[in-house]
């Protein structure tokens, strides 16, 4: 039986980096709902031709369009052991659209990680980066600083803050991650099949819980 996972966590938590350990490491695939739908508009696909309309409109794209993607996706030959879903679901409604989807070929939703880091240490860890103006090298006040401070090691440019990285982005970012993501987390809790993981964990820590959590599920 191919096994499906769903990894969750907010902006900072190093879920990108995780989720190619995982799927590396298990032999699923890794899918990232941002890349099927930029795969669907590039080919031009009937389901991005559709999604194209819904956004030339200004309006949002319908889950089961996404979930229409998904299927697509999830039915390639890289799928056969199972994927790491990342970025889709986001809501209850498409958590559920997803497991009756899965339901069609008696599989299911196996196991939801979920990196979890407070608040504060996410803000430290994004809030802290500076990258300099003339190639984009890049420093992190605390875990990578410059050796002058405002001044780039390699070219001696000036370094500056990306707006992504400015205080009030990456609180507001974090508070609507969260807000978002806490019906989610709720649903998949109910459902069993949420595995919260220590994301102040260092890395291969936080590696071999998940790959644990994962084996169980
Ligand atoms: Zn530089």
């Amino acid at each position: 039986m191919p096994s499906y996972v769903v990894l969750l966590g907010p902006p900072g938590a190093g879920k990108g980096t995780q989720a190619e350990r995982i799927s590396d490491e298990l032999g699923l695939a890794h899918i990232s709902s941002g890349d099927i739908f930029r795969e669907n508009l590039k080919n031009q696909t009937e389901l991005g031709k559709k999604a194209q309309g819904y956004m030339n409109r200004g309006e949002l794209v319908p889950d089961d369009l996404t979930i229409e993607m998904i299927k697509d996706r999830l039915q390639r030959d890289d799928c056969k052991a199972g994927a790491l879903l990342d970025g889709f679901p986001r809501t209850p409604a498409q958590a559920e659209a997803l497991g009756k989807m899965l339901a069609e070929w008696n599989g299911k939703v196996d196991c939801v990680p979920y990196i979890s880091v407070p608040a504060e240490e996410l803000i430290t860890r994004l809030c802290g980066r500076w990258t300099c103006r003339a190639q984009g090298h890049v420093y992190h006040e605390k875990f990578n600083p410059s050796k002058k401070p405002g001044v780039c090691d390699v070219d001696g440019s000036e370094l500056y803050q990306r707006d992504d990285d400015k205080k009030e982005t990456v609180e507001r970012r974090i508070s609507v991650y969260l807000e978002q993501t806490s019906p989610l987390i709720e649903y998949y809790k109910k459902l069993g099949v949420l595995a919260e993981i220590d994301g102040t964990l260092p890395i291969d820590q936080v590696t071999s819980l998940m790959l644990k959590a994962l084996k169980k599920g």
